[in-house]
């Protein structure tokens, strides 16, 4: 046995212990006497290997072997025909026990004789492994099948029947142990400090540097000093931090301390942003690396002003002609594009950052919120694709309530609502009560169209440049002879739409807002009422952005269309008091379709 290595068939020994018992206890004890005997060289691939994996998850190094792939490589190590070992699998079920059963048969008179007395078989060792393993994972594009199957056919021969069950479950992705990263914790904890009073350190290690082949190797050479001394490290994600959930603004406050800074809960997909130079690396939330999906929000990222950071925000997805956010499921449209560069100019997308955990060789993440929040703003210059995440401070349930449907009616989830006192550090990993989200528990469904007549209108960008990129839509007061807003629609024109509502809407252009409309928002553009158009939206929601309905259901809200679409209907017929009526819309919200969410 070369020196730093360990024999393959040791291994296999501890994962029959482990797959057998139904204790978690002994599990970790089995763990703690396969690290103590470890050599250190391999601990982080005797690791990874047990995981079933290669490489920590967030490098993203996969192996699963096709299954077909697997048994042909089986059939040609054995020396039977594949008919044969595809038979064997469908009564087994499990690729492992198949090839570990052909090698028990055939291989009954011994390997040198079925390998005709030629072959000189070698003990099968974990580097052995494990580099082959890797080799088979890296194998790409034309030949690759060859490589993989010719590899594995290679580790086969050499492999005593049951190492041959474990090496077929590791290739496949099967192997299963169902051994947990903590449970890796415990034992390391243990078999290298003797207390598993050590496991703190090692978690908190962890969460900085989720890559558990590196922290035993630093832990087994360096001792735990070294371990307490880690830094963030750009290019390596971190755990996350986590929210507590509540559903009372008054509860949210009070455990916040009375105050909290409320902050729009946007509904995208959560990056971890890692810069170094010219060089920047996307995490998920699960950590996965996503920079491959969004190579515009590497561009936007490296807008900022700093050479070496750690930001967090939220990637979501912008009308390009309004600048309006979209829901959720737009996102995911460009998920699954193969081709990235079509997708990023039909879903195009912003981020909002909310946090900063690490600047220029500085970790950030014991400094309170207000803190962080200032290097962020120091190296944020905003512009369309990058925002700082709209946040304000809240002292009272009343605004803390109105501030999340005015998230809502922008297309939010709702609140993430932060502590902003002196114990507000980032808790990387941690699900705590420094942060709350405030999300609703239900949703509505509007079923029906409304007839809204145009009040203002916003200029246009990108392709809609030179003409209108959204309207300012208003319902009728019948009592108070008054038009008041209910939402901003910038979607479902066509182009034909658009080309012609700049001549349409010419005639009752004004430059003041009509004094029959009621807005909180300034439009670019007025209009006295006239032309109605017909709208329908996911849900009506309550709003302090809009006037229409204020005060009727909630003080200081109005009524609001989300993401509202232009139906294609021009109501001509209609004049602007046959428009949808204030009442009307209250008896639509109130009858609205309640879904409840998850
Ligand atoms: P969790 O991430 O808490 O396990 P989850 O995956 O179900 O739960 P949510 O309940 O939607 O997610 O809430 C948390 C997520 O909200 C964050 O992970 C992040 O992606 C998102 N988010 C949106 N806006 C913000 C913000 N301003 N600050 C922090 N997180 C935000």
């Amino acid at each position: 046995m070369p020196e730093g290595d360990m024999l393959y068939r040791r291994l296999v020994e501890f994962y029959e212990k482990i797959e057998k018992t139904t204790s978690r206890i002994a599990m970790t004890e089995y763990l703690v006497a396969l690290f103590k005997e470890t050599p250190v060289e391999v601990l982080d691939k005797v690791i990874y290997l047990t995981q079933g994996k290669l490489r920590p998850d967030y490098e993203g190094v996969e192996l699963g072997v096709a299954e077909k792939l697997t048994l042909r490589a089986i059939a040609r190590a054995v020396g039977v025909s594949q008919g044969k070992v595809e038979e064997l699998y469908k009564k087994l079920g499990d690729p492992g026990l198949t090839a570990q059963q052909l090698l028990e048969k055939y291989r009954a008179g011994g390997l040198t004789a079925f390998l005709g007395g030629a072959a000189v078989t070698q003990p099968l060792t974990v580097r052995r492994v494990y580099d082959s393993l890797m080799k088979i994972a890296k194998a790409q594009g034309e030949g690759s099948q060859d490589v993989k199957v010719n590899t594995l056919v290679s580790l086969l021969r050499d492999a005593e029947p049951i190492e041959a069950k474990y090496l077929v479950r590791t290739v496949t992705g099967r192997l299963r142990l169902g051994v947990a990263d903590m449970t890796i914790l415990d034992a390391l904890a243990i078999a290298f400090t003797g207390k598993k009073a050590a496991r703190t350190v090692l978690e908190k290690a962890y969460t900085k540097h989720p890559d558990l082949g590196y922290i035993a190797t630093v832990l087994a050479r360096e001792g735990l000093d070294k371990l307490k001394e880690m830094k963030i490290q750009v290019g390596i994600p971190i755990l996350p931090m986590l929210a507590e959930r509540l559903s009372d603004p008054q509860e949210i406050l009070d455990k916040l301390g009375g105050k909290c800074l409320a902050e729009y809960k946007y509904d995208g997909e959560r990056v971890q942003a890692h810069r170094k130079g010219d060089k920047v690396w996307l995490f998920s939330r699960r950590l996965e690396n996503i920079t491959h999906h969004y190579p515009d929000v590497v561009e936007y990222v490296k807008r900022l002003k700093s050479d070496e950071f750690v930001v967090e925000g939220e990637v979501v997805a912008v009308d390009p002609n309004t600048g309006d956010m979209l829901p959720f499921q737009e996102l995911m449209h460009r998920r699954r594009k193969y081709d990235v560069e079509k997708a990023m100019e039909e879903y195009p997308v912003r981020i909002y950052l909310f946090d900063i955990v690490y600047r220029e060789g500085e970790e950030l993440i014991e400094l309170p919120l207000p803190e962080r929040k200032k290097h962020l703003s120091e190296i944020t210059a905003e512009d369309d694709h990058v925002r700082l995440a709209v946040g304000k401070i809240i002292v009272n349930p009343r605004d803390l309530m109105l501030f999340f449907e005015q998230a809502i009616s922008e297309g939010c989830e709702g609140l993430m609502c932060k502590s902003i006192g002196p114990e507000s550090i980032y808790q990387m990993g941690a699900r705590g009560w420094l942060w709350i989200k405030f999300k609703r528990d239900y949703r509505m469904e509007m079923t029906d169209t409304v007839d809204l007549v145009v009040v203002g209108a916003f200029y246009g960008r990108g392709k809609r440049a030179g003409t209108y990129g959204a309207l300012l839509m208003a319902a009728y007061s019948p009592e108070e002879d008054v038009f008041k807003t209910v939402c901003k629609v910038g979607s479902g024109f066509t182009d034909e739409d658009l080309a012609k509502l700049p001549g349409l809407l010419e005639p009752y252009k004004i430059d003041h807002r009509h004094p029959r409309v009621v807005s909180k928002i300034e439009a670019d553009v007025w209009f006295v009422p006239a032309i109605v158009l017909e709208i329908i939206g996911a849900e009506i929601t309550l709003s302090p952005l809009h006037t229409c309905c204020l005060n009727s259901i909630q003080e200081g809200a109005g009524l609001a269309i989300r993401f509202p679409r232009f139906t294609g209907r021009y109501r001509f017929d209609k004049k602007p008091e046959q428009a949808t009526t204030e009442r009307e819309l209250i008896e639509m919200y109130k009858s609205q379709k309640k879904t409840v969410l998850r």
